[in-house]
Formats: C-alpha cells, structure tokens, sequence
C-alpha cells in the first residue's frame, strides 16, 4: 500500500523503537486532508516548579488522530509538513486551537497558565508573524502574556533585523520568547547576546543519563548557569526520573518538563490538572 503512494514513499518498520514510523510516508494532501477531516489534534504537557510541583506552564504539542493509523506523532509528519509548506495551515490551527481552550478555561473560570506553541522556522521568518499573532489575540480577547513562543536557533540564523523587531512586537504583546531545544544547534554565545530572548528549553539529550555520565551533568550544570546570570528562565526538557529532578533541582534549575511529572496529554486530562494546580509525579 505504502508504495502506491509513488517512488521513495515506503513505510519503515523501526525494531529499535517497535514502532512503525511513517516519516517519509505521508504526502502533502494527507495533510491537508487531515486538516479538513479535523484529525489534529493538540495535547498539552505540564510544565512545573521544580521545588514544589506547582503547574507553571504548559506545552501545546499536536498530535495526528490518522483514521487507519491511530495516533502519529509530530515527528512522522512535522517535517513533510514544512517540505509542503503545510506546516503554515497546520500551525495557524494549532495556535487557534490554543486560543479556544483558553477562552473556554477562562468561562469557565479554570485558572490559567501560559501555554508555549512551537513555531517553525518557516512561519516565524514570514514577515507578518507578529501581527497575525496580535490580530489573533484581538480576535480571541486574550493577553500576550499568556503565551510562549518556543522557536529553535534556525530561526535566529537569517535577517538579523527582522528577527528582532518580531521578538520586540511579540514581547510587546506580552508574550515571553524561548529558544527550545538548546544546546543542539549553533547555540551560538552570539543569539544570547544579540536577542533579547526570555529562556532557554534545555534539550533532552542531555538531562538523558545526566546521572550516569558526568558531562551532562556539567554542560547542564553551565547552561543553567549562564541562564541564570543573563537573567533568562531555564526549563530541563525530558526529566524521566526521580534521580534526574533531584539532580536538577541541586543545579537550581527552577523549571521543569517531563515524563516523570507527565506525558503530553487530551485537554480533558490537562484540564484536571489545571484544577488540581499541583502535578503529582506520573505513575510510569
Ligand atoms: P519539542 O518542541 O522539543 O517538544 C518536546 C518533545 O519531547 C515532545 O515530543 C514531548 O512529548 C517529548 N517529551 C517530553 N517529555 C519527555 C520525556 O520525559 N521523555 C521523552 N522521551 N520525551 C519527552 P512530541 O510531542 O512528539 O513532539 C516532537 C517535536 O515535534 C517537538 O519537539 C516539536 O519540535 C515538534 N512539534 C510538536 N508540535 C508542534 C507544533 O504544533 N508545531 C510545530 N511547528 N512543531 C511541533
Ligand atoms: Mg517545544
Ligand atoms: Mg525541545
Ligand atoms: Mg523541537
């Protein structure tokens, strides 16, 4: 079947993962389909105090209820997206979506927390970024400040200019402006001085076996170190384990995300934290 979908399109059996990966499987008119048939949809992992558990924050991240596949994850069609330019209707959908739960939360009186949304490279170097972004809010009733805009260091390597502009308009608006998986790019010194980004999301390759092998422990050790002396938020991404918070929490690193406190999950579940405002560690 997956060869009927023209050459270089096979479906790929992982054996390492057990899973069957669908990376280069989908094309640009699943997507679109997808989109149409409502098929996405947006899952939201807490975001917590590292001290005391306390929800602070939550990332939205979608997911693909495919209706032959079941749930596919962001990584088997991110990528076609932004090949197909696709990632562009997808992410306004997200960030949509995003809007109407908060509207919702707030009728009904759940309190809130800002709510990071990924953006591609793609769409944050288009030049009307920031005022669709303020346009959406105008559109919803909703304050900047209750968002995140988690971007990677892709979108800090071209134009200089406009990207600081965009990063000033947006945290004009009140929103706060991460570079998400840090640590695995560039991470040029230089971005950090050049923009004036709010934090940093500490990429999970190294909190994975920061217990194990000391130089993850060191290199986390210094980034968030130098977070914390450029006045930037920091926030581990991936913590596991108990002995990973612990560790974490010994390097003073105030924010974290993970596993060990939650997976990615439905609104309705998010929304039962959000009640609770404590995020008890997960039962994995
Ligand atoms: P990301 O932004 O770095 O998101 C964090 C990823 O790590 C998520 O994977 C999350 O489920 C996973 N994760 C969180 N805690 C743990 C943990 O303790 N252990 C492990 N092993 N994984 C953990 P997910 O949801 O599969 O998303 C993958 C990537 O897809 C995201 O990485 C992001 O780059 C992209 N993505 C997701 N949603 C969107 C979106 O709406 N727009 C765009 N442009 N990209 C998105
Ligand atoms: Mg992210
Ligand atoms: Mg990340
Ligand atoms: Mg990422």
């Amino acid at each position: 079947r997956a060869k009927d979908r023209g050459r270089n399109n096979y479906q790929v059996y992982d054996s390492t993962m057990h899973t069957t990966s669908y990376q280069s499987f989908f094309l640009e008119q699943d997507l679109r389909k997808a989109l149409i048939h409502k098929e996405f949809m947006v899952y939201f992992q807490p975001r917590v105090d590292s001290s005391t558990g306390e929800i602070i924050g939550a990332e939205a991240l979608i997911r693909w209820n495919h209706p032959e596949l079941g749930l596919v994850p962001p990584s088997d069609f991110i990528s076609v997206a932004e090949e197909t330019g696709m990632i562009i209707p997808i992410g306004q959908w997200v960030k949509k979506t995003v809007c109407e739960q908060l509207v919702k939360w707030r009728k009904s009186g759940i309190p809130l927390v800002p709510i990071s949304i990924n953006i591609s490279a793609q769409r944050f170097l288009q030049r009307d970024f920031s005022s669709h972004f303020r346009k959406l809010l105008e559109e919803y009733g909703l304050d900047g400040s209750l968002f995140e805009i988690e971007i990677t260091e892709n979108s800090l390597m071209r134009n200089e200019e406009y990207v600081k502009e965009t990063i000033a308009e947006l945290k004009e608006l009140g929103a706060k402006i991460y570079i998400d998986d840090f640590g695995t790019g560039y991470s040029s010194f230089a971005y950090l001085k050049t923009f004036k980004l709010d934090g940093i999301k500490i990429d999970q390759s190294f909190i994975r076996n920061i217990s194990h092998e000391s130089d993850n422990e060191s290199i986390t050790a210094a980034m968030i170190q130098m977070a914390q002396l450029l006045h930037m938020d920091v926030v581990a991404e991936g913590v596991e384990t108990e002995v990973e918070l612990t560790i974490l929490r010994e390097l003073q690193c105030q924010h974290v995300q993970g596993f060990y406190f939650s997976k990615p999950v439905p609104t309705e579940e998010f929304v039962r934290m959000l009640k609770n405002g404590i995020c008890q560690p997960a039962n994995t």
